[in-house]
């Protein structure tokens, strides 16, 4: 019987909170044939922003074609600043965008619609359904009331503060200097490269982060900071915000303002239990270094569907049943975050000093001249220790 929510008692696959990582989880488990409902709490998909909105174009590839509906820079090289000023550029680890992720989230979640998937938005899941210990389905309020309804595998696409997780026991709460907390202003009227994404580094700046400028062309930018959660004792991340845009771009306006946490402290240990799976912001799977997770999130939505597919092909949809997910996240990506968490945490707390002198060695090698490795390897040789510990990370 469908309830006065219009939704169904039972499903093959439910998936809460359309944001990349649950829209491409459920676009995955549409096109292997499950019935699979997406529910999202927000009235509209991709609204209220929180993202600076770089992706890089072969992840995004994996997914989707580049579409102008939503891309709105392309970008030619990263500028590193030290705090003194000193600037290196770089090319980019591998081409990158910048999207406009209103309309990109929807369009996520309307290929999951014509993939076959239900989505309901202005929908809330309240609760987890459990049965002998075991996830069954989901409590939702939205639009017509509340219901219970049922599915052989719940897919938990909630976000960094995911309540699932923590309903299912799986949340383990990240150390504060683990979570990037980040302010960003979406900004006009701002003087900027733009095919270049500008990454500021220095205490004053932002502690144990950096500050950043996107362009996204005709004079907006995302202008943004995140600063490690530890270092956050004088000043909020608003505060440190202001005074960034103040110093570079006194005459521009801000036209939105973002501000939430990333979990950077690398992905849980635990990613999936009996009936229920975690994936990208809920599951801690942003990189460590970048807090970039918008292109992890949709390999992790699809990982886990196609496990999820298999799993229920099966008939055993328990813990031991739905692992392979958790094995071969942490074989495919899981070692790339480590190493990731490892270097950031070499490198936060490097002082000012040693970052202007890093980044002085680094631009009398230009890139174009030496290369990016001979670049890298010249800067750090100015400090042998953290080279050798740098090497060791790496090598590890
Ligand atoms: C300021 C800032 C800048 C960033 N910049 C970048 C960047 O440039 N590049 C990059 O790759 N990453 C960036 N990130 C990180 C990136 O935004 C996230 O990693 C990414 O959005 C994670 O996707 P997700 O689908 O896992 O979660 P989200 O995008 O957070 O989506 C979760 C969804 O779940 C919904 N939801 C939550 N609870 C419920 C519930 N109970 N019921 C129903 N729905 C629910 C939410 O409304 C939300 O729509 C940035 C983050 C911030 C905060």
């Amino acid at each position: 019987m469908i309830s006065a929510m219009n939704v169904k008692p039972n499903y093959d696959v439910i998936v809460v909170g359309a944001g990349p990582s649950g829209s491409v989880a459920a676009l995955t488990a549409a096109k292997f044939g499950l019935d699979t409902l997406l529910v999202e709490k927000r009235q509209e998909i991709g609204v209220p922003l929180r993202c600076a909105e770089a992706i890089g174009v072969d992840t995004l590839r994996e997914f989707v074609e580049p579409d102008p509906r939503w891309v709105c820079a392309e970008i030619e090289h990263y500028r590193l600043i030290a705090p003194d000023g000193t600037s290196v550029t770089i090319p980019p680890f591998e081409p990158t965008l910048i999207l406009e992720r209103k309309v990109f989230d929807r369009e996520l979640a309307h290929l999951a619609v014509m993939a076959g998937c239900t989505v309901r938005v202005k929908t809330q899941a309240t609760g987890l359904l459990t049965e002998d210990g075991r996830v069954t389905g989901v409590k939702l309020s939205g639009i017509g009331g509340e219901c219970e309804t049922h599915a052989k595998v719940v897919i938990a696409a909630d976000g960094a503060e995911s309540q699932l997780a923590r309903w299912a026991g799986l949340r383990s709460v990240p150390r504060t200097g683990d979570v990037m907390i980040t302010a960003q202003y979406v900004m006009g009227g701002v003087e900027c490269d733009p095919n270049t994404c500008d990454y500021y580094l220095g205490r004053d700046i932002a502690p144990g982060g950096y500050g950043w400028v996107f362009p996204k062309g005709n004079g907006l930018a995302n202008v943004g900071v995140g600063v490690a959660g530890d270092e956050l004792k004088e000043d909020s991340a608003l505060g440190y915000l202001e005074r960034f845009v103040g110093r570079l771009f006194p005459n521009a306006s801000p036209v939105g303002l973002v501000v939430g946490g990333i979990p950077v402290g690398g992905p849980l240990r635990r990613l999936v239990t009996d009936g229920l799976m975690l994936v990208g912001d809920a599951a801690h799977q942003a990189d460590p270094l970048t807090a970039g997770g918008i292109g992890y999130g949709m390999l992790a939505g699809k990982m886990a569907a196609e496990c999820a597919a298999e799993a229920i092909r099966r008939g055993d949809t328990s813990r031991q049943g739905l692992r392979q997910y958790e094995t071969q996240w942490n074989k495919v990506h899981g070692g790339t975050q480590r190493r990731s968490y490892r270097i950031r945490e070499l490198i936060r707390h490097l002082s000012d000093d040693t970052l202007n002198q890093i980044m002085s060695v680094a631009a009398a090698n230009p890139v174009e001249k030496v290369g990016v490795r001979n670049m890298a390897l010249a800067a750090l040789k100015q400090h042998p220790k953290l080279l050798l510990e740098l090497g060791s990370v790496l090598l590890k």
